[in-house]
């Protein structure tokens, strides 16, 4: 349809062209048709008073033959062209008469019948030359209506469909597809009208997360994880008062009156309607987790208090219920991009520092290694403690550079030898996040850092969190299978924190089991921990893998260890992590 408009288009803009290229041609014709007319007259007054005008009537004879060809050559005839066409030849046979009359007077005969022919030669041409305009006023006149009408026709109807499909995409671009609901594009856009129509304060922006959708989708498939979102929306659509909208994969953004209790209420009527949904084969376990942000000031755009919602909701990380973007919450945000931000620089400086915790055996009482530990002294921020920095790095994605550039100064401060006469090469634990084991390029750049400083494999342990198999476990144990292959020892830290599975003990490339310290805080003598804590220690065992208790604060959190058969012991009992000269004075001296 458009193309068959844009053809008329052109053609009626090519007609509009042509005819004012015409109105030039019929320009000339009147013109001509002037000049025959003057011309004649002139050459009769000159042979009148004995001059011959021969050049004057060759012109005459030229013009009228082209005049008159040209019409008789012309496409479009009409009554109007067939009438000058007459004309003009009227014009040319009393112009034949003219010359005859002109031979006679040159021979002496009177002028009287050559007056009587020029007189009748100037009306009949003057009839042409007004029949002539004649045409060229119709012709034309219709000629540009018709291109006139043609063009204006087609560049409405052009216009009209154009506005159509930019609605239609601008629709598209607002629309989820999976919902068919707004997309965050179209929340923001409603969302910044509503908030700028009413007074500040009037409205909360929320953003939605479901508990555990990942597990979902992962156990249930895709399909099922699509059909939770697409009945989340609808009873998000039922209960919100204000505007709701998918903003990506698993979140929703709301818009509703800033009203906590309303809120509330929302939220355990999602939680109920969801639990309720009988065809969602996953119901009992489904809840939802909230980040809500004040719209008090009409100049933030919606997409950044979405942004702000989003993120209050994943730093509060609460499993269920509302956490709410405050001032102490901008603050504390502020405070970690100043840490994130001095990163590179405190690199360059080399203000982090290794300390180093001694892991003891249990039976022997001898030191079988250590755990390498963090410290920042910072030039700007002072003396900080892995928990000050190391939260802000993982979420930023920046905490590999600060796990590499750990493993590249334990590398440079080796040898470190165990005491005695026992020799060889005292391991070292060195902790890798989670981001940085799913890095791509992890092992290699693992490797070439190793294998730069000329160490042997087993000087090298690699403590990995419980948590980091839980996600893209695939990824996580073929790296690990690559560093065991390599000789290095594998670790997993905090066990009994996350999901804590015995049975993936079993799929594990690991060597070192090490429970976390939370099993020998308040409540450990308890028959049900001290059992708990010997089973898996038997099954790690079992299954040939060493074990390290931290957290080892007293004597009995030691004899507990003892009987229960877990190899070694790591915590302030023995000593609290220690720069590396101390260390070095008192274990290696
Ligand atoms: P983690 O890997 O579980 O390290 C053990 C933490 O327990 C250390 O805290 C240590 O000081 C503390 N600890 C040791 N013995 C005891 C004890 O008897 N009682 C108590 N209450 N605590 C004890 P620290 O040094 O503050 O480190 C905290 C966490 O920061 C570490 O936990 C580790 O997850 C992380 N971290 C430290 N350095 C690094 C690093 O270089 N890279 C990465 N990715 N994480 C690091
Ligand atoms: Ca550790
Ligand atoms: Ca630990």
């Amino acid at each position: 349809m458009t193309a068959a408009c844009v053809v008329v288009w052109v053609i009626g803009a090519a007609l509009l062209i042509s005819s004012l290229a015409q109105m030039q041609n019929y320009a000339s014709i009147i013109n001509n048709a002037g000049v025959v007319r003057g011309g004649t007259q002139m050459a009769v007054k000159l042979e009148m008073a004995g001059v011959h005008a021969d050049a004057i009537a060759e012109r005459v004879d030229g013009l009228l033959v082209q005049l008159i060809g040209n019409e008789r050559a012309r496409l479009f005839k009409t009554s109007a062209s067939d009438a000058v066409l007459d004309d003009l030849q009227a014009v040319q046979d009393k112009w034949r008469v003219i010359r005859d009359e002109v031979e006679d007077v040159r021979s002496g005969a009177p002028s009287g019948a050559l007056l009587q022919a020029s007189q009748e030669h100037w009306e009949l041409a003057d009839k042409a030359v007004k029949a002539a305009e004649v045409r060229a006023n119709s012709e034309s006149r219709l000629m540009l209506f018709v291109s006139a009408f043609l063009v204006l026709f087609t560049t409405a109807i052009i216009v009209l469909r154009e506005r159509d499909s930019m609605k239609r995409q601008r629709r598209i671009f607002y629309t989820d597809p999976l919902t068919g609901g707004s997309n965050l594009e179209g929340f923001c856009r409603q969302a910044a009208k509503e908030i700028a129509a009413a007074p500040p304060s009037t409205y909360l922006v929320v953003y939605t997360n479901i508990v555990h959708f990942r597990f979902i989708n992962d156990s249930f498939g895709r399909t099922a994880g699509d059909e939770l979102i697409v009945r989340l929306y609808e009873i998000y659509r039922e209960s919100c008062d204000g505007l709701c909208a998918r903003a990506d994969s698993d979140h929703f953004a709301l818009l509703t009156k800033n009203d906590p209790a309303a809120l509330e209420t929302l939220c355990a009527k999602v939680d109920a309607d969801l639990r309720a949904a009988e065809d969602l084969h996953f119901t009992g376990t489904l809840s939802c987790n909230y980040g809500a942000y004040v719209a008090d000031d009409p100049n933030v755009g919606v997409a950044s208090m979405v942004s702000d919602a989003a993120h209050v909701l994943k730093a509060g990380a609460k499993e269920r219920g509302i956490a709410y973007y405050t001032e102490a919450f901008r603050a504390k945000l502020s405070s970690e991009m100043e840490i994130v931000q001095g990163m590179a620089d405190a690199l360059e400086r080399e203000e982090f520092q290794l300390y180093f915790q001694p892991q003891i055996d249990v039976r022997t009482g001898m030191l079988t290694g250590a755990e390498c530990l963090c410290r920042w002294q910072s030039r700007e921020l002072g003396f900080m403690q892995p928990s000050a920095f190391i939260p802000a790095f993982e979420r930023s994605g920046l905490i590999s550079e600060l796990d590499f550039y750990m493993l590249e100064r334990v590398c440079r401060a080796y040898p470190l030898l165990l005491p005695g006469d026992r020799g060889g090469a005292l391991p070292v634990s060195i902790n890798f996040s989670r981001p940085t084991v799913l890095q791509d390029g992890f092992v290699e750049r693992f490797l070439e850092i190793v294998r730069s400083h000329d160490l042997p494999s087993e000087a090298i342990e690699v403590e990995i969190t419980e948590g980091a198999f839980m996600v893209d476990e695939a990824v996580v144990i073929n790296a690990m299978d690559t560093l065991r292959a390599e000789g290095f020892r594998i670790a997993m830290d905090d066990f009994g924190t996350g999901f804590s599975s015995l049975n993936l003990l079993r799929r594990l490339p690991i060597q070192v089991l090490k429970l976390d310290k939370e099993f020998l805080r308040e409540g450990y003598e308890t028959d049900r921990t001290q059992s708990i804590l010997s089973d898996i220690v038997g099954m790690a065992q079992h299954l040939g893998i060493r074990t390290v208790c931290e957290g080892v604060e007293t004597p009995e959190h030691l004899e507990l260890l003892r009987r229960i058969g877990c190899d070694t012991a790591q915590g302030f009992y023995y000593s609290r992590p220690v720069d590396l000269e101390s260390f070095k004075r008192t274990y290696l001296g």
